[in-house]
């Protein structure tokens, strides 16, 4: 059963209960008290379902956290090479990387970004 199948019965045992126990009230004050006990008493355990339904309900909603692979994304100004790599400890937008390998300039990090699931297979290219 799915988590949102769970909640939803369980709202629904709430209501029940709810209503047993009002008709339950209304049936003590017609003067029919052992009735109205086995109603209290019934409406009780629907309640207890209920609750435990929403509490499994809650641990089955959880979802573990992903991790994702975090890319560190390199330009250089003045000839426009793009490289692709791993995040490192330390990186951050426009900090200096050092000299292009192509024009000897200073490149920077242009962003870092979380790679998407489709992108993985086939990864951005250096752009030439
Ligand atoms: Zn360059």
């Amino acid at each position: 059963m799915s988590a949102r199948a769970r909640a939803f019965l369980g709202i629904v045992l709430l209501v029940a209960s709810i209503a047993l126990f009002a008709i339950a009230m209304f049936t003590a004050l017609s003067g029919d008290w052992s009735t109205s006990m086995y109603m209290t008493l019934a409406s009780l355990v629907l309640m207890t379902a209920s609750g435990l339904l929403a509490a499994s309900s809650a641990a089955a909603a959880f979802v573990p956290v992903r991790a994702f692979e975090v890319k560190t994304e390199i330009t250089c100004p003045s000839c426009g090479l793009r490289e692709v790599r791993s995040f490192k400890k330390g990186d951050y937008v426009f900090k200096e990387v050092g000299e292009c390998p192509r024009c000897g300039k200073g490149r920077y990090i242009s962003s870092i970004f979380r790679e998407e699931e489709a992108r993985k297979a086939k990864p951005p290219q250096e752009e030439l």
